[in-house]
């Protein structure tokens, strides 16, 4: 396939300003804009051509690789030896087309249609939003909460239709369709687009006499409560979904799902790492020195453990399946215990007493960390 040449495509000097540029892009544009030949294939190709010619020309830094090294210096995926153009699949056409013409606010660009479903047909509700707080055992667990949340709901007044004896007469300005075609000037001349009907809002009907209980919206907010089961695991920040609790669908359309955000409060002791629970224990460093039956809190109660004589600070314990149940399936996480060792303040005279006979009988194997430290300062300083 041949290269084309960008400043040949855009009819302008390898030296063109980038006010020329903008200029020879904003004529070709107008010209072979789809929407002016609908359904001619050259014109949507030359189209094309024009934005990837522009879309290089204009930026300051493609421009320069491009003058040196042609279609090569400006797209990674060139010389792959794919056919048609290395731009066609990363431009935006109507990115760089309003980048120029500042957008008009018509549709029809880029193929429209299809934009404007009709606003009379049914729709889904939209979902509705609430919050629960639960405790962190709560979450581990399970519970049943109530949630109390606000629903939008037809009005039970005029059955949804807005209108106070219950009818409504199809618009005037539409004749029920929802939608009117308008005409708007351009620069490429008169363009045709359907925009929603501003007198019926795109029902395709009017209400002369508003039902009050609604205003004449047909919809009414309600505040309501509602009892959710909530599953053991779940974790902070998780969003429930209630199908079908969420907000009135709109001409028979089905209702909207209610989101219920998740908070789950802190607990003092627990704390949770994805589904295992982790905790400190502090013991009396006698206990740590000795080795000792310990009890350790769980979110199943109370059990007990026997620590080894001589654990360390820091030192962590596992309890097998004592963490946060798998959300929606079976298994359970872990407990991790992590051990503190508190060193005893104030000492009485006989406790001190008694503390520094047992210094003075230690050795150094009581003591092998300590002793393998020194011997590293000892290596260091070349003692
Ligand atoms: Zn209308
Ligand atoms: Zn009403």
């Amino acid at each position: 396939m041949a290269e084309k040449d960008y400043y040949e495509v855009m009819g302008v000097q390898r030296n063109a300003t980038d006010a020329e540029i903008k200029k020879a892009y904003r004529d070709l544009a107008k010209k072979y804009h789809p929407d002016l030949h609908p359904g001619d294939k050259n014109a949507e190709a030359k189209f094309k051509e024009i934005n990837e010619a522009y879309e290089v020309l204009s930026d300051k830094d493609k421009r320069a690789r491009y003058d040196q090294f042609g279609q090569a210096g400006v797209d990674s995926s060139f010389g792959g030896g794919a056919g048609g153009s290395p731009f066609t699949g990363n431009i935006n056409i109507d990115d760089i087309f309003n980048s120029v013409f500042g957008g008009f606010g018509f549709d029809g660009f880029g193929g429209g249609g299809g934009r404007h479903a009709a606003t009379n047909a049914p729709r889904r509700g939209s979902d509705s939003e609430s919050s629960v707080t639960i405790s962190f055992e709560e979450a581990a667990k399970g519970c049943v909460k109530t949630i109390n949340y606000e629903q939008v709901e037809a009005c039970a007044e005029c059955h949804g239709t807005g209108a106070k004896d219950g009818s409504t007469r199809t618009c005037p300005q539409c004749n029920g369709a929802g939608q009117v075609r308008v005409s708007q000037r351009t620069p490429f001349g008169m363009v045709q687009t359907t925009r929603t009907c501003d007198r019926c809002g795109g029902t395709g009907k009017v209400i002369d006499d508003p039902c009050t209980a609604c205003s004449g919206s047909g919809r009414v907010h309600r505040h309501k409560s509602i009892e959710i089961n909530i599953p053991a695991g779940i974790d902070g920040n998780q969003v429930l979904n209630v199908s079908g609790k969420g907000n009135a669908g709109v001409n028979g359309g089905p209702d909207g799902d209610l989101h219920v955000l998740v908070n789950v409060q802190p607990h003092p002791i627990f704390e949770r790492r994805g589904i295992d629970i982790w905790c400190e224990l502090p013991v009396t460093f006698t206990q740590a020195a000795l080795g000792a039956e310990v009890i350790v809190p769980t979110i199943d109660g109370k059990v007990e453990y026997q620590i080894h004589p001589g654990t360390q600070p820091g030192d962590v314990f596992k309890l097998r399946a004592k963490g946060i149940p798998k959300l929606g399936s079976r298994g359970r996480g872990d407990q991790y215990v992590r051990m503190t060792v508190e060193v005893p303040k104030n000492l009485s005279q006989k406790q001190k007493d008694l503390l520094r006979e047992f210094e003075s009988s230690a050795e150094e194997k009581n003591y092998q960390k300590r002793r393998s430290f020194f011997e590293k300062l000892k290596d260091m300083f070349g003692e």
